[in-house]
């Protein structure tokens, strides 16, 4: 995306016919999914609520839960970082790479690690690391970002990732996904081969156990966790559950809701770095405890969209996120959560997002830990309102508009105008072309149906109705 301001970002969005394609077919595959494995579960209903009530309880003890997790990684022999922000926790990485004399990096892919712009800070301190995930390592080739929380290429089609593995690992364009596959293969195995240090996200932390899961479907995780020396997980603070049966219920929701799988090909629970006698796995293994911000959303009144896990359905079913994509966002997170966690996590009271949405509460029906995103948006709406003023023009409209709704016949009046510029706009029954206020409306193909030449009560009034 070339724009900086939402509005251009939105425009540029708005004008890649492809990516838009690309994206409405794959989430609409995806929420098909979804639906039909949820329905396999007896009693869903049952089981958001239990994963709702796993993640508030967890966010009301987070201190507690914290030290919990802390203690038992350090009784298995892991170093534990704290990091307050971006800055340290890239330092904390470079830091643990010289100690470890570790050079080339494989990484697995990690949404915090986008949060803190993690490769770049590791690769300014001279250190190589490879996104070994298949869309993340296609976005890296490309200097691209993520544009879905779990699909990050999703806006890529296939001729696209052909000529993007072609030119940035110097081999045959291929048309068949299953060949362009291999190629990717191919070069990753040596990058495990070579690297010494990986890195990985967390999707749950377990109190109780000090365990890491990693719900991935690619097994790219697997090797960057088994083969090099020294293993680092870069987890943010709000990824702890208390106990390892809490996180078999996230992890159900989770895998249904992502990849509508009913357990992702590859879920890894690690306990420690390698013991005495085991064949394989890291030597050290380090976590390091991201704050970020936050610790801040933690204390007000949007602290629950931290019970999120990442699952990426509130994307699939936005009608808002279907038609631009994710890069228009302009944050790490898109979508519906990304609406609410951008500016949180930015401190931004100003942050635009909140009003790209038209309040469906689509995201809500679809959230497994049933975040009310719709209502976060709305607080948010009210705070921005409060603090930096509404709008003039749009209190002008909405005040309008009330004083024509409070009387029934300013209301009949106010729907004959209405009528009357509309059979003066439209073409066969549709406005295509609005002028002031409603030119951007039509301007993005949504066509307004002009009102019928009567009223529905002019009709009841005059005997021709009933
Ligand atoms: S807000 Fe809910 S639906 Fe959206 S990504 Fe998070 S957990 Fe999934």
């Amino acid at each position: 995306m070339t724009g900086s301001t939402f509005r251009e970002r939105v425009c540029d969005a708005l004008s890649d016919e492809r990516a838009r394609r690309a994206v409405m077919t794959a989430t609409a595959e995806r929420e098909e999914r979804r639906r039909a494995r949820w329905a396999e579960l007896a009693d869903v209903e049952g089981l958001r609520n239990i994963a709702a009530e796993i993640k508030q309880h967890t966010l009301d003890h987070l201190d507690a839960h914290l030290a919990r997790f802390i203690e038992k990684l350090e009784e298995l022999g892991v170093t534990v970082h704290g990091a307050a922000d971006a800055a340290e926790a890239g330092r904390a990485v470079v830091e643990i790479a010289e100690r470890h004399g570790c050079r080339s990096i494989a990484k697995s892919k990690s949404m915090l690690s986008e949060e803190l712009d993690l490769n770049e800070i590791v690769e300014r301190a001279g250190l190589e690391i490879v996104e070994t995930d298949l869309g993340e390592f296609l976005l890296q080739l490309d200097g691209d970002r993520p544009s879905h929380i779990t699909a990050p290429a999703v806006h890529k089609d296939v001729e696209s990732c052909a000529k993007t593995f072609a030119e940035g690992l110097g081999v045959p364009v291929e048309r068949e996904p299953k060949k362009i596959v291999a190629q990717a293969r191919a070069h990753l195995r040596d990058v495990f081969r070579g690297a010494d240090m990986g890195i990985t996200g967390a999707n749950l932390g377990v109190a109780e156990s000090g365990t890491i899961a990693l719900v991935m479907n690619e097994g790219n995780g697997r090797f960057c966790v088994h083969r090099p020396k020294a293993h680092v997980v870069v987890m943010g603070i709000e990824k702890v559950v208390p106990t390892l049966k809490d996180a078999a219920v996230i992890v159900k929701l989770l895998a249904r809701s992502a990849t509508a799988q009913k357990m992702t090909v590859d879920t890894h629970l690690i306990t420690g770095p390698m013991r005495t006698g085991e064949p394989d796995g890291a030597e050290a293994m380090h976590v390091i405890l991201v704050d970020a911000g936050r610790t801040r959303i933690l204390a007000g009144a949007q602290r629950d969209a931290l019970n999120c896990i990442r699952c990426g359905a509130c994307l699939n079913v936005c009608p808002v996120y279907r038609t631009l994509g994710g890069h228009a966002y302009g944050g790490t997170y898109p979508g519906p959560i990304g609406k609410v966690l951008t500016g949180l996590l930015e401190d931004d009271p100003t942050c635009e997002l909140p009003h790209a949405s038209s309040l469906c509460n689509a995201c809500r029906d679809v959230c497994p830990v049933k975040i009310d995103l719709p209502g976060m948006l709305v607080q948010l709406r009210q705070q921005q309102a409060k603090e930096t003023g509404r709008p003039r023009g749009k209190l002008f409209v909405l005040r309008a508009m009330m004083w024509v709704m409070k009387s029934p016949m300013r209301y009949r009046m106010g729907q004959r105008i209405a009528r009357l510029m509309m059979r003066i706009m439209g073409r066969k029954g549709w406005v295509t072309k609005g002028v002031g206020p409603v030119r951007g409306w039509t301007k993005g193909g949504r066509d307004i149906q002009t009102l019928p030449r009567k009223a529905f009560r002019d009709l009841w009034r005059k005997g021709r109705i009933g």
